[in-house]
């Protein structure tokens, strides 16, 4: 288990894949939306973010 501080966008966390939820981890200095998920080839979010949990909050209502 990982714990997780509540750091605003700063060091450490994940990036996680808008498509198939794969996660990765971040990679300091490296932006997620710079990051592409091997297996979907899209833009990755960061855990936690701003437009995470809107992509969440889409997938609940479905
Ligand atoms: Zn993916």
């Amino acid at each position: 288990m990982v714990v997780k501080r509540r750091h605003e966008m700063g060091a450490g966390g994940q990036c996680i894949c808008p498509k198939c939820s794969k996660k990765s981890i971040h990679h300091d200095g490296i932006p997620c939306q710079d990051e592409r998920c091997p297996d979907c080839g899209v833009k990755l979010f960061r855990e936690g973010s701003y437009h995470h949990k809107l992509l969440l909050k889409k997938q609940q209502e479905k």
